[in-house]
């Protein structure tokens, strides 16, 4: 599989206004993919309609070579955090790990514990009272646990302080070295992924405005960023 994620022509609207437009970009197999845009720009959308949570009003989204919304299978080959992390906050890692095991075939709960506990994250503390840069911790190894072949992260560091980005970025730096995943993640900052990225997508105004390699975008453009790293 060369492609992870295309779309051809997709399009999403609400009542009259198009949240995404005509919407024709590809994520290459194996790329770390920044999806950069304002807010409003269209970014949620174009992730919800990636993982079946919305169903397109024009054009097509095929997801590792499939349609999401006709292939209940595909969730558990795509990792997905959403914006804001929205867990069970009453529940604690452990048993949002349990849980996940009962849902998902290809569960490694070990990779979960293992992760969380390398980060001294308490496991048995109910979610709703860790910090926001350890609950952001427990969505990603939620979503790393299924092994996927692709994941997407919805604006996943926008609300955390400096240290905790730096620490949540180096985490899912650290996990797509070890398993290779495609990665698709969305902020309306790119200057919070600048480093780790290899591919770009500017979304504005419900449009992709940029879409192609880091590299050769900066080459074009004429401009440099800092080192390609996560600390
Ligand atoms: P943000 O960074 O603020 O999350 P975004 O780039 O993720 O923004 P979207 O959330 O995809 O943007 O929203 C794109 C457009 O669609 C915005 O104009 C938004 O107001 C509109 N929109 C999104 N969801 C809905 C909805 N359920 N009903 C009506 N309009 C919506």
């Amino acid at each position: 599989m060369t492609t992870a994620l295309e779309t051809t022509g997709l399009g999403k609207r609400y009542g009259r206004d198009w949240a995404l437009r005509d919407c024709s970009l590809t994520v290459p197999a194996g790329r770390v993919a920044a999806l950069v845009g304002p807010n409003g720009a269209g970014k949620t959308t174009l992730l919800h309609l990636a993982v079946g949570l919305l169903r397109p009003d024009a054009g097509t989204v095929r997801v590792l070579g499939r349609s999401p919304g006709d292939d209940p299978d595909l969730l558990s080959r795509v990792g997905f955090v959403a914006q804001d992390t929205p867990l069970y906050r009453d529940f604690t890692a452990t048993d949002l790990i349990t849980m996940g095991g009962r849902l998902n075939r290809s569960w490694d709960a070990e990779l979960a514990r293992e992760r969380l506990g390398q980060l001294r994250i308490p496991l048995d503390r109910r979610v709703g009272k860790l910090s926001g840069g350890q609950r952001a911790q427990v969505a990603l190894a939620l979503a790393l646990a299924k092994r996927p072949e692709l994941l997407l992260l919805d604006e996943p560091v926008a609300s955390l302080d400096p240290l905790a980005r730096r620490e949540f970025m180096q985490a899912l730096m650290g996990a797509v070295a070890e398993h290779g995943s495609t990665v698709l993640l969305s902020s309306h900052l790119l200057g919070d992924l600048e480093r780790v990225c290899d591919y770009l997508i500017v979304l504005q105004a419900a449009r992709v405005q940029v879409l192609g390699d880091v590299d050769a975008l900066l080459a074009e453009h004429r401009l440099l960023v800092g080192p390609r790293r996560a600390d």
